[in-house]
């Protein structure tokens, strides 16, 4: 179990799982250690857990910042109540499954810092090994009366299905004899039939005004293998069967989904409250909660279009920097803290909205503030040259790695006669309370000195090139005569000689509207300007950084080590600026 408690404020789920505690739900549950119908719990021990939660993805793609909300939730709540957390792939769907996926979302749940594995259960499961256990609660029902073949075609199966206005129509299947409805069910799985000849249906009411319990199919035929289970089977469970009855296979207590799936609960309900009538389940039974789904400004939460935009190649795969998978997440530099922090900010209720994502974003830069140590970087360099400073000199500037930080130490940086500075940080004529650079204006050299602007020259263009000064010795940073002249600005700066270049990617956001989801074509509205690259000024001390190091770059942003940097290259990620200066 993971030790570290969340911060996570209060919300409704929580207030339901203290109350179920309270009423003291479920003290009498047990636990094989291992999930299975009732019989396999039977005479196993009390549950340590105090409560179990699932997060439970399809492998048929990457995790998005969507799933992370999940997954922070589930898992937080199991670490908050002393229970567990399980990992269960969603793979009952033969089609669209694959490894690489299950590998990735194992990882994506490790980065965000939560386990499921250790020394007392390992609660990864793939719902595909419950397929048996499917199978024989598909003949509780039918053995129950409450469960029929239909050999009805797709088409009538729907038109019988009525209307939100108009009740439906019994199928003509619908009172076939128990013994007919169990040997067609054989026959089915035994591979006598082709796709979607016939399908078995829950029995329960054609007129119910819940569309969803109008006698919904439980398994069809797909003559397809699995990747788990190989020829094993061709027939199936539906979603809405299978995932109650993994959830009460591994003795879920709450099993939170999102609000789409709300319609679903009675069916849940129904499946389960059967097969605990016919003893295959034991009480206390799962119960489904829903909450609202993450969406972000800007931003498109759903896997079908984030594999569109792989696919057709209009971002450079899963984990470009500008998707909002967690993959890309990671090689843009944000932090799995700042998630958890954005989880908390946001909370969790049943109410749709969409979060802007400077919300997302400055959870992030409180957290990298933190997290990252700083380094000095010239974006947009020219030359700033101290006129009577000896051109054999090197001064040492003593620079603290994290100003909120003592702990984390000091590095030198040397200052010489000949330094980058920011374009911006001069002006010929200066706008109104601008403290920088300008002709006779004095400005702090951060940790170094003071300068005073003598002139200026242009290129042919008129853009400035270079900047003169002169220093003042005696108001070196750290130094007693520091203070002894005054100034009201403090811009950084590189020696030209004791510097790397890099390179930068700078990202802005990859939809242009608010809600690109809306729109009749999401790819339309492609911000074609998303991705830009440049050259830098660093340090010479990150010359040894490796893949994945973060920094502030000080009065710009924060920046990740990209993993296509090499000897000859260092690629520098920009993960967030340190102000939110989106245009709105
Ligand atoms: P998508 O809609 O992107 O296809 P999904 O819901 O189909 O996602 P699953 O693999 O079925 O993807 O989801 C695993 C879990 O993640 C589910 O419990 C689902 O409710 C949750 N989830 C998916 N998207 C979001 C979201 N935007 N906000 C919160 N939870 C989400
Ligand atoms: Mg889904």
């Amino acid at each position: 179990m993971n030790d570290d408690k969340s911060t996570a404020p209060t919300n409704f789920i929580r207030n339901i799982i203290d109350k179920n505690l309270a009423a003291n739900l479920y003290a009498n549950k047990t636990w094989a250690g291992q999930p299975g119908p009732s019989k396999t719990h039977k005479n196993a021990s009390i549950d340590a857990a105090k409560i179990r939660t699932r997060f439970p993805p399809e492998p048929n793609g990457y995790l998005h910042f969507g799933h992370a909300k999940s997954i922070i939730l589930n898992f937080s709540l199991a670490q908050d109540y002393g229970g567990r957390c399980h990992l269960r792939f969603d793979d009952t769907n033969p089609e669209k499954e694959n490894e690489e996926y299950v590998k990735s979302i194992i990882d994506g749940v490790h980065w965000l810092g939560y386990k499921f594995q250790d020394e007392y259960e390992n609660n990864l499961y793939y719902a595909s090994n419950y397929f048996d256990h499917m199978y024989d609660a598909a003949k509780v029902l039918i053995n129950a009366g409450l469960g029929y073949v239909d050999k009805q075609t797709a088409d009538e199966i729907r038109i019988n299905r009525g209307t939100l206005t108009d009740p439906g129509k019994n199928s003509p299947y619908r009172d076939q004899s128990i013994d007919d409805n169990l040997q067609l069910f054989e026959e089915m799985k035994a591979g006598k039939y082709k796709d979607g000849e016939m399908v078995l249906r829950a029995k329960i009411n054609m007129a119910s005004p819940n569309i969803n319990l109008r006698d919904p199919a439980i398994y069809r035929i797909r003559h397809v293998p699995h990747h788990n289970t190989g020829d094993k089977w061709c027939i199936y469970p539906m979603y809405t069967f299978a995932h109650p009855i993994e959830d009460a296979l591994e003795k879920i207590t709450h099993s939170i989904c999102t609000l789409e799936f709300e319609d679903q609960r009675p069916f849940y309900e129904w499946v389960l409250k059967k097969l605990a009538e016919f003893e295959f389940f034991d009480k206390p039974l799962p119960k489904q909660h829903e909450f609202s789904r993450l969406n972000l400004s800007h931003v498109v939460l759903s896997k079908r279009k984030l594999i569109q935009l792989v696919e057709d190649n209009y971002v450079n795969g899963w984990d470009d920097p500008r998707m909002p998978t967690l993959v890309g997440a990671k090689r843009r530099g944000y932090h799995p803290k700042g998630f958890k922090l954005f989880m908390d900010r946001i909370g969790v209720s049943k109410s749709d909205s969409i979060i802007d994502y400077q919300t997302f974003e400055d959870a992030m830069r409180d957290v990298l503030n933190q997290e990252c140590n700083r380094k000095i970087a010239v974006l947009n360099p020219i030359k700033l040259i101290i006129e009577n400073f000896d051109e054999n000199h090197t001064e040492i500037c003593t620079v603290p790695n994290h100003p909120q930080k003592p702990e984390e130490g000091n590095r030198e940086v040397k200052l010489t006669k000949e330094l980058w500075i920011e374009a911006e940080d001069f002006e010929i004529i200066p706008p109104p309370k601008y403290f920088r650079l300008f002709p006779g204006n004095k400005v702090r050299l951060r940790y170094g000195f003071v300068v005073e602007c003598t002139d200026y020259e242009l290129d042919n263009e008129g853009h400035v090139t270079t900047v003169y000064c002169n220093y003042f010795p005696e108001t070196k940073s750290g130094t007693e005569g520091s203070d002894s002249i005054k100034v009201k600005g403090n811009i950084h700066w590189l020696s030209t000689n004791f510097s790397k270049e890099i390179t930068i990617r700078n990202y802005d956001r990859l939809f242009l509207s608010e809600n690109p989801s809306e729109l009749d074509n999401f790819l339309d509205d492609i911000n074609q300007s998303s991705i830009e690259t440049k050259s830098a000024y660093c340090e010479e001390s990150i010359s040894d950084v490796k893949t994945g190091e973060q920094f502030q770059f000080e009065r710009h942003g924060y920046y990740i080590v990209d993993p296509e940097s090499n000897s000859d290259e260092i690629i520098f990620n920009r993960t967030a600026t340190l102000r939110d200066n989106w245009q709105k």
